[in-house]
């Protein structure tokens, strides 16, 4: 049962007006605006009116009140998006920022921020130019699509190619690649929003040619076929491949035609979306944005920052009468990507053309491909690195220090049954806990270390680590200890 409010305690609270005049908060009006003070106060003293009301008894001194809202108020003039260490071994980390940019591509953003640019300026023409422009030869060049065009996030791009494309229509897809790929995003979902009526085909493990042969209706427009994502069925499974449904297509097609009936288009939602093939992992390669458009795809889409190292962008390839459309559809205005993103985006794709300004290839320039593709032996060095690093400054009584082997994650969605060879420093802590030690890292430095915990022991992933950040780590450490 609750209890009943402390009216007393209600009465005891301050007035608005009084706390403002404490010395904690006069201290700030200095520096903060009066508003943001104000509004701070009386979330804090509302906050303690719904907790007294709900039979609680907080402490309700002006002091308390002052130092809460202080605290709060305070809050808003540290940075809160900012640089942070990934220890944690999974490379494409969504929620720290996907890909690591390029140095090139800090360097494009820089430059292309820092004063006015040629975001939709033509200097050839001397007249106005496309944003679209930057980036689509390169692309195209990169893929052997005939045309390309970047919007927001290939969150966007699924939904702006099923707009336009399949609106009113149907759209056939695998009952095995209705998948969530995370933060609310599945495609039976995108799929209702788009209008797009969606028709099922195949079992959860088995889908076959025949399954899309038979759905396949005058109302179809697409056959849509989706990247699973971290999310894999093993065993007695089969799916229907871009060259089979290029096939199924054309065939409907043929007849279509002749019925004077739109045609059917082939549409791959790639999910990661690789330039090359990262041989180092074997079968669980992923197939590359060119071989999907030379199999038969009228359209792939793909994330700029997962297995592509890019900025948060997605890609859409393929077809230019089809590209053309969607450069016209409204949402290409509203999805549409700013010049910072362009920037970084040009860069990368220039990077993977010709290699990077020191002449360093994609595999070494860009971040998350040298990650991911790193041998396990430069890691162990650097790991090794690390470990000397933390043992000359830690006090050997605080903690057991090793280097052991671990496994990385992709992340992304991207190669999630590839174990990849990494190597970890293992801190065990004597004093304190593991937990103690993850929390003063996150929560007390600057920038946050993100490290894993395994079993009581601290585990510093080498593989995420950026050579400069070593000694920061090690310090930061041995600061938690000191
Ligand atoms: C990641 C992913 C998406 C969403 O891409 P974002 O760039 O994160 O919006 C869509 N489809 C698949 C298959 C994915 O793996």
């Amino acid at each position: 049962m609750m209890n009943k409010p402390d009216t007393t305690l209600l009465r005891q609270l301050p007035q608005v007006e009084e706390v403002l005049k404490s010395a904690t908060i006069q201290q700030l009006a200095e520096t903060l605006p009066h508003d943001v003070l104000a509004d701070a106060v009386r979330h804090e003293i509302a906050r303690l009116r719904g907790e007294i009301l709900a039979g609680g008894k907080p402490m309700v001194a002006l002091e308390n009140i002052a130092r809460r809202a202080a605290m709060a108020a305070t809050g808003l003039t540290k940075p809160s998006l900012r640089r942070a260490i990934n220890a944690s071994g999974v490379i494409i980390h969504t929620n720290l920022g996907r890909s690591v940019m390029a140095p090139d591509a800090v360097a494009a953003v820089n430059d292309a921020i820092r004063g006015y640019s040629t975001l939709e300026y033509d200097t050839a023409k001397m007249a106005r130019g496309s944003r679209h422009a930057h980036c689509e030869s390169l692309i195209c060049a990169l893929t052997g699509a005939e045309a390309a065009i970047a919007v927001n996030n290939n969150a966007a791009a699924v939904m702006m190619v099923l707009r336009e494309f399949a609106t009113g229509h149907e759209a056939v897809v695998s009952r095995g690649e209705l998948v969530e790929i995370g933060g609310a995003f599945r495609i039976p979902d995108i799929m209702e929003m788009s209008d797009a009526r969606m028709v099922e085909v195949g079992t959860t493990n088995k889908t076959h040619p025949r399954d899309y042969e038979r759905a396949i209706t005058p109302e179809t427009a697409m056959l849509l076929k989706v990247h699973q994502s971290n999310y894999r069925m093993l065993g007695f499974t089969e799916n229907v491949s871009i060259r089979e449904l290029r096939r199924i297509a054309d065939a409907a097609n043929a007849k279509r035609a002749m019925a004077g009936l739109d045609p059917v288009m082939v549409y791959e939602d790639q999910g990661s979306g690789a330039f090359e093939r990262l041989e180092v992992f074997g079968e669980y390669a992923e197939p590359t944005i060119a071989e999907s458009l030379a199999a038969g795809a009228d359209l792939v889409s793909f994330s700029g920052d997962k297995l592509l190292g890019g900025p948060q962008a997605g890609i859409i390839v393929g077809r230019k009468e089809l590209i053309d459309r969607l450069k016209s559809n409204p949402m290409a205005r509203a999805l549409r990507l700013d010049k910072m993103t362009l920037a970084a985006l040009e860069a990368t794709m220039r990077i993977y053309l010709q290699g990077d300004r020191d002449g360093r290839p994609a595999r070494e320039a860009v971040p998350t491909l040298r990650m991911l593709t790193e041998d396990a032996e430069t890691v162990r060095a650097r790991a090794e690195k690390l470990l000397g690093m933390m043992q000359a400054l830690l006090d050997p009584a605080a903690a057991t220090l090793s280097v052991v082997p671990e496994i990385s994650r992709a992340g992304g969605g991207a190669l999630p049954m590839c174990d990849i060879h990494s190597f970890a420093v293992k801190l065990e802590p004597t004093q304190g806990t593991a937990l103690d030690c993850c929390r003063y890292l996150e929560q007390q430095c600057e920038p946050p270390i993100i490290a894993r915990i395994h079993e009581e022991a601290v585990l510093f992933d080498a593989r995420t680590l950026l050579d400069d950040e070593l000694e920061l780590v090690a310090a930061k450490v041995a600061a938690c200890f000191a």
